[in-house]
C-alpha cells in the first residue's frame, strides 16, 4: 500500500502539505510531490486535497492475476 498523487489533478493547493505531519510532500514546479521515504500512510492528505488527487493505492493491484 501506498500513497499516490496525481499529478493531472493537483492544483498547487498546498493543502495537504500543511496537514502532512511528516513533512512528505513537497511543492515542484507546482504540483504536490510525495517523498515515500517519509510518508506514514496515515492518509490526512487525502480529504485535505480540494481536487480528490490523492489516494491509496495497492502496490500489488492487478499484478499477475491478468485483469
Ligand atoms: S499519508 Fe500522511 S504522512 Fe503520508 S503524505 Fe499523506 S499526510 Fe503525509
Amino acid at each position: 500500500m501506498r500513497i499516490v498523487i496525481d499529478q493531472n489533478l493537483c492544483c498547487g493547493s498546498a493543502k495537504c502539505i500543511k496537514v502532512c505531519p511528516e513533512n512528505a510532500i513537497s511543492l515542484v514546479d507546482g504540483k504536490a510531490v510525495l517523498d515515500e521515504a517519509k510518508c506514514d500512510l496515515d492518509g490526512l492528505c487525502i480529504p485535505a486535497c480540494p481536487k480528490s488527487a490523492i489516494e491509496y493505492e495497492d502496490d500489488y493491484a492487478g499484478v499477475g492475476c491478468g485483469f
